[in-house]
């Protein structure tokens, strides 16, 4: 009996354990969702901008952008820990609108010095719900007397798919502007190629689970391959997400995939690293493709 007494208590208190666990997390989320509109306001927030660089033309004239938040209590949290709270809580809104702000008024900036890049900003499907966002994006780059061509949007498949004739006029709308419209994190959700050749989008980007072993693994390469020759043949440009290493590089030429982002050529950068890192890469950009690169 004391081993079952023993046995009672010990599952007893795993189970307490592990309520206060769930209890623990659902603390932070809900301190998290509780702070984010004054964090908003209150430089909690900022924005790192990754390059997406051209590897055929070895040019970089791209990048997007990534959300950063520093809370003063719960230190740096990553988007992967409050963008699907932000959307559950029905507030991403608030972030989108806050980083087009941030990034169209950068951008504006760069491009008065003569550095025309276009960068892309994240949506969600909300956003893509919401009737009033075309003409928030059209204002805004009024505001800042940006060509519609300074803009890129990224949308994942699952986003699209929950609404897609919603989803779908708007993205018609965002096109007409002139604004690049990618599809983001490809391969991952349920959707075909053959589907998205509906989407009016420009742009695929295929996830970095299929980039970031490829030199070691030939279905991984094979799989890129053939969605990059796919989707080139029904109009769509291809970026590979996620190559950390030199020794993918010349499997994603082989491959044709048209730009490449990541930590290879750069990790996520602050706006004046980034335009450094720009300017750097286009005064002497040799050495991320060089002979034993592409081998
Ligand atoms: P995403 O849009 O697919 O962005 C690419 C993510 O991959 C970024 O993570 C980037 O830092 C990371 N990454 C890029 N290259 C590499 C690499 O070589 N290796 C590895 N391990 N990772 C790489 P991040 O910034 O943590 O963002 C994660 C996700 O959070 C994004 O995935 C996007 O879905 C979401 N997100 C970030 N910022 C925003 C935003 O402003 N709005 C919305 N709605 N979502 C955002
Ligand atoms: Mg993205
Ligand atoms: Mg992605
Ligand atoms: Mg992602």
């Amino acid at each position: 009996t004391d081993i079952a007494l023993d046995h009672a208590l010990s599952t007893a208190t795993h189970i307490a354990m592990y309520l206060q666990g769930q209890d623990e997390s659902h603390q932070r989320d809900l301190t998290l969702i509780r702070d984010l509109p004054d964090a908003l306001q209150n430089g909690q927030f900022y924005v790192v901008y990754q390059p997406k660089v051209d590897i055929s033309k070895r040019q970089c004239h791209s990048a997007e952008a990534l959300i950063r938040w520093q809370h003063p209590q719960l230190g740096f949290i990553p988007p992967d820990q409050f963008i699907a709270l932000a959307e559950h809580a029905g507030n991403i809104g608030l972030i989108t609108e806050w980083m087009l702000q941030q990034v169209l008024c950068q951008t504006a900036l760069w491009w008065q010095q003569g550095m025309q890049v276009q960068i892309a900003v994240n949506l969600s499907v909300h956003d893509l719900l919401n009737p009033a966002l075309t003409d928030n994006i059209c204002s805004l780059l009024n505001q800042y007397q940006l060509p519609a061509a300074a803009l890129a949007l990224e949308v994942t498949e699952s986003a699209i798919m929950q609404d897609a004739d919603t989803v779908v006029r708007q993205l018609s709308q965002l096109r007409a502007l002139g604004i690049n419209l990618a599809i983001d994190d490809f391969g991952t959700g349920q959707s075909s190629l053959a589907y998205l050749k509906q989407l009016p989008v420009h742009e695929v980007k295929i996830d970095r689970a299929f980039i970031k072993d490829i030199e070691n693994n030939a279905n991984d390469a094979l799989i890129v391959a053939a969605t990059t020759q796919l989707a080139h043949s029904l109009g769509f440009s291809v970026t590979a997400e996620g190559l950390e290493n030199r020794a993918g590089l010349p499997k994603l030429l082989h491959c044709g995939c048209d730009k490449v982002q990541g930590y290879y050529f750069a990790k996520p950068l602050q706006a004046d690293n980034f335009s450094q890192w720009l300017l750097q890469f286009s005064t002497d950009n040799q050495s991320w493709f060089t002979a034993e690169s592409i081998a």
